[in-house]
């Protein structure tokens, strides 16, 4: 009976080691081979989800991970800002020494057609070293690396010194107003204390096998989208009136073609291209980053810079068509003509502006202008405790890691965050050759298992130096 007993003891201590062993490793820090493999299979499981925007059903991924939270007794809402529009929210408890840190991701993916990939693109298969699926890139990765580093600090029972809070959220692929907008204006109380927000956003500069940069996107671009809209009386193709509908949108729209906006070189941008600056082998392309106002000066440089239709982005407010409907049948002038511009706004500037600006061209008092949508931009500061985390981490594993702050040319659901106060970062830790991120909103796209196996492991580093308690252990 003894005996028995003793064997029942030996097993029961058996099967606690083993279960402890899942969790951490002989130092006592998580098992980062076990956390990549669950790491892995999360992802595939998530791209199985078809949260394709519209119409999102983002509910559907809400309720895979409420299912996961609810089994590891982590604490979590789901909220709804229509029917299948979910958003989920968890939040593991710190001592509240610091104000929380909030990792951001969106649970939608843009559409995916079929026909153009190898690969189902909500079939989660791995093939090559290879995940593939829609959301690899964007942005399902990192929700689920977000989203186990939640587990892990959970799992290894981390005493932290803030709170820390899983945020996947609906619609951010069509301007995030059902999804981060409706909960910002809805349940603000659920993140208005936090300090720091991770985020997509930036990307990482590797090539030939080399990190040539980490990014940290601490601005973005805004979007200003116009729809322009006329109406005419209708007539016969065969006598043309210079005053149709059509015609008047046609000449508003040449006008804006021919419109050069004006160069702006906000501190941001400049401090983008500076850090870039020695990155460059050709000593022409140095000199021009490194002092980019000066640069656009001097007439040679200027039309070396501006080029390259993503430094030209940077620098100045842009405007494009992009959706132009003035009639359908060959011989009838239609009465009413509609055309779009997606219009892009530097940080500083402001939308009101802007408009007057695009009217003052236009110069055709019967066109009416409607925003679609838009919002002026705020940026981030540089010298905060998550910038500092982030780096520290990076330079610990190597130090010559280089880090750019980036100015983004498109936007995510960070401006939302921003205007609360919270310092937003766009931070992604997998480092993903250049070749491979041709899949973002693309056929094929994938994300290198290892990647996600390294960038889930560096995000936990990151965020265990940020929010644990500073007597806890440093993560191995
Ligand atoms: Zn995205």
């Amino acid at each position: 009976m003894v005996r028995r007993i003793f064997l029942l003891v030996l097993i029961l201590a058996l099967v606690a080691s083993e279960a402890a062993l899942a969790q951490t490793d002989s130092r006592g820090g998580p098992d980062f081979k076990k956390a990549g493999d669950e790491a892995v299979a999360l992802l595939a499981d998530y791209i199985r989800i078809d949260t394709t925007n519209p119409p999102g059903n983002e509910s559907l991924a809400a309720r895979f991970f409420a299912g996961i939270l609810e089994k590891e007794g982590i604490e979590y809402k789901v909220f709804q800002s229509a029917p299948g529009r979910g958003t989920i929210y968890a939040r593991l408890k710190g001592s509240g020494r610091k104000r929380p840190l909030i990792m951001l991701n969106h649970l939608d993916v843009v559409e995916a057609d079929k026909r153009f990939w190898s690969a189902a693109p909500f079939g989660g298969e791995i093939r090559g070293g290879y995940l593939y699926g829609r959301g690899a890139l964007d942005m399902k990765s990192l929700g689920a690396a977000q989203f186990m580093v939640m587990l892990m600090l959970k799992r290894a029972g981390v005493a932290l010194d803030r709170d820390v809070i899983f945020l996947g959220t609906a619609d951010e692929e069509a301007g995030g107003r059902e999804g981060a907008g409706w909960l910002v204006r809805n349940h603000p109380e659920s993140i208005r204390d936090a300090e720091f927000l991770i985020n997509e956003g930036s990307s990482n500069s590797v090539s030939g096998g080399r990190v040539n940069y980490y990014g940290i996107g601490l601005t973005e671009k805004t979007p200003c989208w116009l729809r322009l809209t006329i109406k005419s009386a209708a007539g016969h193709g065969s006598i043309p009136r210079s005053e149709s509908a059509p015609s008047r949108m046609l000449r508003a729209l040449g006008k804006l073609e021919a419109y050069e906006t004006r160069l702006i070189v906000t501190p941001a941008v400049a401090r983008y291209f500076k850090s870039i600056a020695p990155l460059h082998g050709n000593s022409e392309w140095r000199r021009a980053y490194s002092d980019i106002a000066a640069a656009l000066n001097d007439p040679r440089l200027r039309s070396l810079v501006l080029a390259s239709a993503s430094n030209a982005a940077l620098l100045r407010n842009t405007i494009q068509p992009t959706v132009v409907h003035i009639g359908n049948k060959t011989n009838v002038i239609a009465p009413l003509a509609v055309a779009e511009i997606d219009c892009r706004l530097l940080p500083g500037q402001k939308p009101e502006d802007f408009i007057a600006e695009i009217k003052k061209v236009i110069n055709d008092p019967g066109i009416e202008i409607e925003t679609i949508l838009a919002f002026s931009a705020t940026e981030s500061p540089v010298d905060t405790d998550l910038y500092q985390a982030i780096t520290s981490v990076i330079k610990g594993e190597d130090p010559s890691a280089r880090f750019v702050p980036t100015v983004l040319a498109g936007f995510t659901d960070s401006h939302f965050f921003r205007e609360m106060g919270i310092t937003s970062y766009g931070f992604s830790p997998f480092l993903i050759p250049a070749e491979d991120f041709s899949g973002v909103h693309g056929n094929d796209e994938r994300i290198p298992v290892e990647s996600l196996r390294e960038g889930t492991k560096l995000l936990y580093r990151i965020v265990h130096r940020l929010c644990a308690a500073q007597s806890a252990p440093a993560a191995q």
